[in-house]
């Protein structure tokens, strides 16, 4: 019997802890998605491809999935204080909605050409400005915001006297007191450290809204605060986003959610970490990063080559996504012969000879594989351990004196489908696992309906046949 159960990486707790969701059979998940006023750079793609694994794994062990990953269209202000997405509208003499669709649609494209599976629900931030404004508004009832000048602040003392404030990051009071330093103007705060949940527009600003307090736009923190409570409720399963978003911004939204609904917003805190180039975070304000397009057309001065997106996301994939990675033409290079390795090892099993008579021994092999693989996603979803296993299967099936049959055959070319493309998503040209899908799919829906019609004997009879040949089929509702 394989195991599944999973352990995750709680950056609440700082450990790994056994994943239990809160309501049996589904799981609602949040991601902070991009703000989309530049294309998205190689490390965006990292932590959202880490986060499609996780999705996938999730549906791969049968919970019904609510994934919501919003798009960042208002209040992430820069230095100074001017509004990204204003910003660009104003070089490039567009609508700030125009700047928004064009990176929006170029984040959408770069995501599937990685083969990353669309969430659920992608929320807008600016579509949701009804939603954040009656949060503010129960903030100021209940004396945790105050009004100064038409905009609208958090006070991060008069929280910090009910709730520790910077749980996640570990920044308490009196450490922001001696460090602060924030982005907006600061005026008209009562402490410099407390954030915007309101700002009033100047003249000169695009993208205002009318509100009781100013004629302005929501601060950066808010809108996932009111998206997340929105689709997942007040207390949801998952929180994700890349490490720099814990702090300030998820200590934020952690205050702001408990401030204003009295739960803690998300069971499980998970922070996808950064990727490198020339060992400095990839970033789009310091220019040091490379865009999906240059590597993958070989259209920079970085690299010697061009490299497929199979092999870029397989490389990603090659690190956990809790470690830092730095990308470099060797180890993209590295990275592709060991993924070209991985689709001569299938090729070969695809092609090679089979026997009449079952392998006992083999099959046996196989399924303790199975379980190591198996044992490697539950181990906070280890990407490069299960690769390493997929490497490991020629230890057993690539030996030309063994022989094979089409149980053990098919038994091994199926799971190394459900590892590879199904999980962590790399595709591989298969054939015959696409028709195998639709196959399966049929054979789902008989077996659903011989549920439905009590007839237990053939529902049974399917399930094990299945398990015979790899499909693990979870009832879990
Ligand atoms: P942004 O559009 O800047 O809000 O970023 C979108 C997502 O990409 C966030 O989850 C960031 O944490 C993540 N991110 C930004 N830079 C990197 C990087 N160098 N490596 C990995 N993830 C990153
Ligand atoms: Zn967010």
């Amino acid at each position: 019997m394989i195991s599944k159960d999973l352990h995750i990486y709680n950056s609440l707790s700082n450990s790994k802890e056994k994943f239990k969701s809160i309501e049996k059979g589904s799981i609602g998940m949040y991601v902070c998605g991009p703000t989309v006023y530049s294309d998205v750079h190689l490390g965006n793609c990292r932590t959202f491809i880490s986060f499609d694994v996780i999705y996938r794994y999730f549906i791969h062990l049968g919970y019904k999935v609510r994934y919501v990953r919003n798009i960042t269209d208002v209040g992430h202000l820069e230095e100074g204080g001017e509004d990204r997405i204003s910003k660009k509208a104003k070089l490039e003499k567009l609508e700030p909605m125009e700047v928004a669709q064009k990176y929006t649609n170029d984040f959408k494209n770069t995501l599937t050409n990685f083969n990353a599976l669309d969430p659920s629900i992608e929320p807008i931030a600016s579509g949701h400005i009804i939603e954040q404004i009656s949060i503010i508004q129960d903030l100021i009832d209940k004396n945790l915001a105050y009004l100064s000048n038409g905009s609208v602040y958090f006070d991060i003392e008069e929280y910090d006297k009910l709730n520790d404030y910077g749980i996640l990051s570990g920044r308490d009071l009196e450490n922001l007191k001696s460090n602060s330093r924030t982005l907006d103007n600061q005026e008209d705060k009562k402490n410099e450290f407390d954030f915007a949940l309101w700002k009033k527009a100047d003249n000169n600003h695009l993208m205002k809204w009318k509100s009781p307090w100013s004629e302005g736009f929501p601060g950066w923190h808010l809108e996932c605060t009111a998206m997340s409570k929105k689709y997942l409720g007040d207390h949801f399963d998952i929180h994700g986003g890349g490490m720099d978003l814990k702090f300030p911004h998820h200590d934020c939204e952690i205050a702001q959610s408990k401030a204003h609904t009295g739960k803690d917003p998300a069971k499980y805190w998970i922070h996808a970490n950064m990727l490198t180039l020339n060992n400095k975070k990839m970033s789009k304000s310091t220019g040091n990063n490379i865009l999906p397009v240059e590597l993958i057309t070989g259209k920079n001065n970085i690299f010697s080559k061009p490299f497929d997106s199979n092999v870029i996301r397989f490389f990603f994939l090659q690190a956990h996504y809790r470690n830092v990675l730095d990308i470099s033409d060797s180890s993209l290079i590295a990275s592709e012969k060991g993924y070209n390795r991985l689709l001569e090892i299938i090729k070969r099993v695809k092609e090679g000879e089979v026997s009449n008579e079952k392998n006992d021994i083999l099959f046996n092999t196989i399924k303790e594989w199975e379980n190591k693989c198996y044992a490697c996603l539950n181990d906070d979803f280890n990407s490069p351990m299960l690769i390493a296993e997929l490497f490991n299967s020629t230890k057993f099936i690539n030996d030309s004196d063994i022989k094979i049959s089409n149980r053990e055959r098919d038994y091994f070319l199926n799971l190394m489908n459900i590892f590879l493309n199904k999980i962590l998503g790399i595709n591989f040209d298969d054939s015959t696992t696409s028709n195998n899908d639709s196959i399966l799919e049929v054979l789902k829906e008989v077996r659903d309906e011989a549920r439905l019609n009590k007839n237990y004997d053939l529902s049974d009879k399917i399930r094990d046949k299945l398990a015979n040949i790899g499909v693990n089929l979870n009832d879990k509702d």
